[in-house]
């Protein structure tokens, strides 16, 4: 099986600190599989380095066997691979379902006015087939009711999932979560689970962060561990949570 995304040594310094630092690592096509690690650790930064927000310092980086180390951000997620934030980034005077067109349109790029500019014409143009993926991307994660509220209405819960049917807009072969369920209620959270299992069997791999062990540990295939920027280990769950090595740096916390 060749790897959807691959890591070759990635690494990335920001002055003095290497907060990515030799990183190799494999999302198989088709899997669950979760990143996690202490605080500062270096996922978010992971994540930013695939979707092009830094380019990394040393190292690869390959997606369905291409490398995309150092393009733009618009580029990477037009190529199939989309994203959700740490901090909720929505349009709160926006729609609900303007807010998924935009992720459709701008195919991950955060600048609201050329967001904007760009909106227009193409609207117009292909209207009904993107309507359509708006509602379907909304539906996945059960918003399609709420399309015309705004979005700064949403309860938070809601604010997330509104966050990954604006990832789905693109229609990503991978899909990278940070932090889904980040002050979600249990509730919640399962509701999120179950979601993210559908959107797995519709045909995306995920890659996601997470802290809420129970949550990984129930819905990854694999998980990898960083810390201080470094892979510790990567394997089955059971394998993870056994892995001594895993314990010290941040289970035993
Ligand atoms: P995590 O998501 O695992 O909590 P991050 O990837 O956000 O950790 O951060 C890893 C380290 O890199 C932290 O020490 C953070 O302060 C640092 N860092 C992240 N982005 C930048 C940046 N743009 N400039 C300088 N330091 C950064
Ligand atoms: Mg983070």
């Amino acid at each position: 099986m060749t790897a959807l995304l691959k890591l070759d040594n990635a690494t990335i310094r920001f002055g003095g600190l290497v907060a990515v630092n030799g990183v190799n690592l494999d999302v198989e096509e088709g899997e669950i599989m979760a990143l996690i690690g202490p605080n500062g650790a270096g996922k978010s930064t992971i994540f930013n380095l695939i979707t092009g927000i830094y380019p990394p310092t040393e190292g690869g980086i390959s997606f369905k066997g291409k490398s995309i180390a150092g393009l733009q951000p618009h580029v990477i997620a037009g190529g199939g691979i989309g994203r959700t934030f740490q901090n909720i980034r929505l349009f709160n005077e926006l729609t609900v379902l303007e807010n998924v067109l935009i992720g459709a349109h701008t195919r991950g790029s955060w600048n609201l006015t050329g967001a904007l500019l760009k909106l227009l014409p193409p609207v117009r143009r292909e209207e009904g087939r993107l309507l359509e993926l708006a509602i379907h991307c909304l539906s996945q994660v059960d918003l399609a009711h709420k399309a015309y509220e705004q979005a700064c209405n949403l309860p938070y819960g809601e604010q997330r999932r509104l966050e990954i049917a604006r990832a789905l807009a693109i229609e990503p072969a991978l899909i990278l979560l940070d932090e889904p369920a980040a002050g979600m209620n249990p509730q919640e959270k399962q509701t999120l689970l179950t979601m993210v299992r559908n959107i797995r069997a519709s045909g995306v791999t995920v890659f996601l962060v997470e802290h809420d062990m129970k949550f990984v540990m129930g819905l990854s295939d694999r998980i990898a561990v960083l810390d201080y920027g470094v892979k510790i280990a990567d394997g089955k769950p059971e394998e993870v949570r056994a892995n001594p090595a895993v314990i010290e740096a941040y289970l035993g916390k």
